[in-house]
Protein backbone atom coordinates (compact mmCIF):
# COMPACT_ATOMS: atom_id res chain seq x y z
CA UNK A 1 0.00 0.00 0.00
CA UNK A 2 1.43 3.32 -0.58
CA UNK A 3 1.86 5.60 2.55
CA UNK A 4 2.34 8.95 0.34
CA UNK A 5 -0.30 10.12 -1.67
CA UNK A 6 0.51 11.11 -5.41
CA UNK A 7 -1.62 12.34 -8.22
CA UNK A 8 -1.66 8.76 -9.59
CA UNK A 9 -4.40 6.08 -8.87
CA UNK A 10 -3.07 2.65 -7.57
CA UNK A 11 -4.68 -0.59 -8.14
CA UNK A 12 -8.69 -0.40 -7.69
CA UNK A 13 -9.32 -2.78 -4.11
CA UNK A 14 -11.13 -3.01 -1.60
CA UNK A 15 -10.17 -3.17 1.88
CA UNK A 16 -11.12 -6.36 3.83
CA UNK A 17 -10.48 -6.31 7.27
CA UNK A 18 -6.87 -4.75 6.23
CA UNK A 19 -6.35 -6.90 3.88
CA UNK A 20 -6.97 -5.22 -0.23
CA UNK A 21 -8.63 -7.12 -3.06
CA UNK A 22 -8.79 -6.06 -6.17
CA UNK A 23 -11.62 -5.67 -8.67
CA UNK A 24 -11.48 -7.42 -11.55
CA UNK A 25 -13.04 -8.75 -14.28
CA UNK A 26 -12.93 -11.94 -16.66
CA UNK A 27 -13.59 -9.81 -19.43
CA UNK A 28 -16.60 -11.57 -21.10
CA UNK A 29 -19.29 -10.29 -18.42
CA UNK A 30 -20.04 -7.47 -16.51
CA UNK A 31 -19.63 -9.43 -13.25
CA UNK A 32 -16.87 -7.22 -11.06
CA UNK A 33 -15.27 -10.45 -8.97
CA UNK A 34 -12.08 -9.79 -6.20
CA UNK A 35 -8.76 -11.14 -6.76
CA UNK A 36 -6.64 -11.50 -3.08
CA UNK A 37 -2.74 -10.78 -3.42
CA UNK A 38 -0.60 -13.96 -3.33
CA UNK A 39 1.16 -14.37 -0.07
CA UNK A 40 4.27 -14.27 -1.45
CA UNK A 41 4.96 -10.72 -2.46
CA UNK A 42 6.23 -10.71 -6.69
CA UNK A 43 4.93 -14.22 -7.29
CA UNK A 44 1.52 -12.83 -9.02
CA UNK A 45 0.45 -10.89 -11.77
CA UNK A 46 -0.26 -7.26 -12.20
CA UNK A 47 -3.71 -5.58 -11.98
CA UNK A 48 -2.97 -4.69 -15.45
CA UNK A 49 -0.22 -5.81 -17.74
CA UNK A 50 2.51 -3.28 -19.32
CA UNK A 51 1.01 -4.13 -22.86
CA UNK A 52 -1.77 -2.33 -21.70
CA UNK A 53 -0.14 1.01 -20.96
CA UNK A 54 1.15 0.94 -24.29
CA UNK A 55 -1.34 -0.23 -26.31
CA UNK A 56 -3.77 2.53 -24.48
CA UNK A 57 -1.11 5.07 -25.45
CA UNK A 58 -1.50 4.12 -28.68
CA UNK A 59 -4.88 4.23 -29.60
CA UNK A 60 -6.57 5.55 -26.97
CA UNK A 61 -4.64 8.71 -25.33
CA UNK A 62 -4.90 9.35 -21.87
CA UNK A 63 -6.92 6.45 -20.59
CA UNK A 64 -4.48 5.21 -18.01
CA UNK A 65 -2.77 8.67 -17.86
CA UNK A 66 -3.99 8.68 -14.58
CA UNK A 67 -2.71 5.32 -12.99
CA UNK A 68 0.46 4.36 -11.70
CA UNK A 69 2.02 2.50 -13.82
CA UNK A 70 4.54 0.81 -11.34
CA UNK A 71 1.53 0.29 -9.08
CA UNK A 72 -0.77 -1.54 -11.76
CA UNK A 73 1.82 -3.71 -13.30
CA UNK A 74 3.28 -5.13 -9.56
CA UNK A 75 2.91 -9.04 -9.27
CA UNK A 76 1.35 -9.03 -6.20
CA UNK A 77 -2.52 -10.83 -7.48
CA UNK A 78 -3.72 -14.09 -7.33
CA UNK A 79 -4.24 -15.67 -10.89
CA UNK A 80 -7.80 -16.34 -9.84
CA UNK A 81 -10.93 -14.94 -8.42
CA UNK A 82 -11.96 -15.73 -5.28
CA UNK A 83 -14.44 -17.19 -7.10
CA UNK A 84 -11.86 -19.57 -9.00
CA UNK A 85 -11.58 -17.66 -12.59
CA UNK A 86 -9.51 -16.93 -14.53
CA UNK A 87 -9.18 -13.19 -14.80
CA UNK A 88 -8.36 -10.75 -17.53
CA UNK A 89 -8.04 -7.30 -16.19
CA UNK A 90 -8.93 -4.85 -13.29
CA UNK A 91 -12.02 -3.18 -13.60
CA UNK A 92 -11.60 1.20 -13.51
CA UNK A 93 -12.01 3.20 -10.43
CA UNK A 94 -11.19 6.37 -9.38
CA UNK A 95 -8.35 7.06 -12.47
CA UNK A 96 -10.82 6.26 -14.59
CA UNK A 97 -11.86 3.18 -17.47
CA UNK A 98 -9.43 0.68 -18.53
CA UNK A 99 -9.49 -0.96 -22.32
CA UNK A 100 -12.72 -0.80 -24.37
CA UNK A 101 -15.35 -1.83 -22.02
CA UNK A 102 -15.36 1.27 -20.04
CA UNK A 103 -16.64 -0.09 -17.21
CA UNK A 104 -15.72 1.87 -13.56
CA UNK A 105 -17.06 -0.18 -10.36
CA UNK A 106 -16.44 0.39 -6.76
CA UNK A 107 -17.71 -3.01 -5.50
CA UNK A 108 -17.76 -6.28 -6.37
CA UNK A 109 -21.21 -7.82 -7.86
CA UNK A 110 -19.86 -11.37 -8.12
CA UNK A 111 -22.28 -13.33 -5.78
CA UNK A 112 -19.79 -16.43 -5.48
CA UNK A 113 -16.85 -13.82 -4.70
CA UNK A 114 -19.44 -12.13 -2.10
CA UNK A 115 -20.14 -15.34 -0.26
CA UNK A 116 -16.63 -16.30 0.15
CA UNK A 117 -15.86 -12.71 1.26
CA UNK A 118 -18.20 -13.04 3.62
CA UNK A 119 -17.57 -16.60 5.15
CA UNK A 120 -13.31 -15.48 5.14
CA UNK A 121 -13.38 -12.24 6.04
CA UNK A 122 -16.87 -11.55 8.48
CA UNK A 123 -17.04 -7.90 8.50
CA UNK A 124 -17.50 -6.34 11.70
CA UNK A 125 -20.20 -4.71 12.83
CA UNK A 126 -20.40 -1.22 12.41
CA UNK A 127 -20.60 1.01 15.57
CA UNK A 128 -23.70 3.25 16.20
CA UNK A 129 -21.33 6.48 15.17
CA UNK A 130 -20.04 5.40 12.08
CA UNK A 131 -22.27 7.13 9.86
CA UNK A 132 -22.59 10.33 11.38
CA UNK A 133 -18.21 10.79 11.54
CA UNK A 134 -18.72 9.68 7.98
CA UNK A 135 -21.19 12.26 7.45
CA UNK A 136 -19.21 14.93 9.16
CA UNK A 137 -16.12 14.45 7.10
CA UNK A 138 -18.05 14.45 4.05
CA UNK A 139 -19.40 17.64 5.14
CA UNK A 140 -15.82 18.88 5.31
CA UNK A 141 -14.92 17.70 2.49
CA UNK A 142 -17.38 19.01 0.12
CA UNK A 143 -18.59 22.29 1.81
CA UNK A 144 -14.99 23.46 3.25
CA UNK A 145 -12.00 22.35 2.16
CA UNK A 146 -11.81 19.50 -0.17
CA UNK A 147 -10.04 17.58 2.34
CA UNK A 148 -10.87 15.92 6.13
CA UNK A 149 -9.22 14.19 8.47
CA UNK A 150 -10.55 11.96 11.30
CA UNK A 151 -9.06 11.37 14.45
CA UNK A 152 -9.17 8.08 17.24
CA UNK A 153 -11.00 5.70 14.28
CA UNK A 154 -10.96 2.09 16.08
CA UNK A 155 -9.05 -0.33 14.06
CA UNK A 156 -11.81 -2.76 13.33
CA UNK A 157 -14.01 0.55 11.71
CA UNK A 158 -11.30 1.87 9.43
CA UNK A 159 -12.39 0.29 6.15
CA UNK A 160 -15.97 0.62 6.55
CA UNK A 161 -15.99 3.98 8.07
CA UNK A 162 -13.58 5.10 4.61
CA UNK A 163 -15.65 3.07 2.34
CA UNK A 164 -18.76 5.12 4.05
CA UNK A 165 -17.02 8.28 3.32
CA UNK A 166 -15.90 7.90 -0.20
CA UNK A 167 -19.74 6.79 -0.66
CA UNK A 168 -21.33 10.01 0.70
CA UNK A 169 -18.64 12.39 -1.04
CA UNK A 170 -19.59 10.35 -4.40
CA UNK A 171 -22.89 10.84 -4.52
CA UNK A 172 -22.93 14.19 -3.89
CA UNK A 173 -20.32 15.01 -6.14
CA UNK A 174 -19.20 12.32 -8.76
CA UNK A 175 -15.68 13.42 -8.28
CA UNK A 176 -13.09 11.11 -7.51
CA UNK A 177 -12.05 10.99 -3.46
CA UNK A 178 -8.91 9.02 -2.10
CA UNK A 179 -8.62 8.10 1.68
CA UNK A 180 -4.87 7.12 3.47
CA UNK A 181 -4.81 6.02 7.16
CA UNK A 182 -1.65 7.03 8.28
CA UNK A 183 -0.50 6.40 11.90
CA UNK A 184 -4.06 5.72 12.84
CA UNK A 185 -5.53 9.05 11.22
CA UNK A 186 -7.57 8.65 8.50
CA UNK A 187 -7.34 11.84 5.56
CA UNK A 188 -9.92 12.16 3.01
CA UNK A 189 -8.96 14.31 0.34
CA UNK A 190 -11.13 14.93 -3.03
CA UNK A 191 -8.85 16.89 -5.53
CA UNK A 192 -11.00 18.43 -7.24
CA UNK A 193 -12.78 20.13 -4.81
CA UNK A 194 -9.75 21.23 -3.39
CA UNK A 195 -8.23 22.69 -6.82
CA UNK A 196 -11.58 24.55 -6.76
CA UNK A 197 -11.39 26.10 -3.10
CA UNK A 198 -7.81 27.08 -4.15
CA UNK A 199 -8.99 28.96 -6.62
CA UNK A 200 -11.35 30.51 -4.58
CA UNK A 201 -8.58 31.30 -2.13
CA UNK A 202 -8.49 29.34 0.59
CA UNK A 203 -4.49 29.85 1.68
CA UNK A 204 -4.91 28.03 4.37
CA UNK A 205 -6.25 24.51 3.31
CA UNK A 206 -3.55 24.68 0.41
CA UNK A 207 -0.79 24.90 3.09
CA UNK A 208 -2.10 22.19 5.37
CA UNK A 209 -2.58 20.23 2.32
CA UNK A 210 0.85 20.87 1.42
CA UNK A 211 1.94 20.36 4.55
CA UNK A 212 0.51 16.92 4.95
CA UNK A 213 1.99 16.04 1.16
CA UNK A 214 5.62 16.96 2.64
CA UNK A 215 4.95 14.69 5.50
CA UNK A 216 4.72 17.49 8.01
CA UNK A 217 2.38 18.38 10.40
CA UNK A 218 -0.38 20.68 8.78
CA UNK A 219 -0.10 23.96 10.28
CA UNK A 220 -3.50 24.18 12.64
CA UNK A 221 -5.65 27.64 12.99
CA UNK A 222 -9.25 26.16 13.84
CA UNK A 223 -9.07 22.61 12.91
CA UNK A 224 -12.45 22.76 11.28
CA UNK A 225 -11.75 19.77 8.87
CA UNK A 226 -10.81 17.81 12.12
CA UNK A 227 -13.36 15.24 13.08
CA UNK A 228 -12.65 13.36 15.97
CA UNK A 229 -14.38 9.56 16.12
CA UNK A 230 -14.58 10.01 20.18
CA UNK A 231 -16.08 13.57 20.46
CA UNK A 232 -19.42 11.47 19.14
CA UNK A 233 -19.44 8.28 21.50
CA UNK A 234 -22.86 7.63 22.89
CA UNK A 235 -22.71 6.41 26.52
ZN1 LIG B 1 -16.37 -14.04 -8.63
Amino acid sequence: MRSVPSDLYGPNVIEVNGAAMLLTTTGGGVAVHLTAAVDEPGSGRGAVLDFNFDSDRNDRAGTLADYDRAALTEPRWSQTTLCGRVWAIMVGGDGGTIGRSGEVAFAPTCRRCLAILDRHFPRPIPDDRLTLVAQLAADAVVDQRGFAEIHDVPGDQLDELRRTVRALIRKRTGTPVRTHVINGVVYVECPAIHHQRRDEGMREAVEAVDAFLKGERAPRRDQDWVTSWSTWGVT
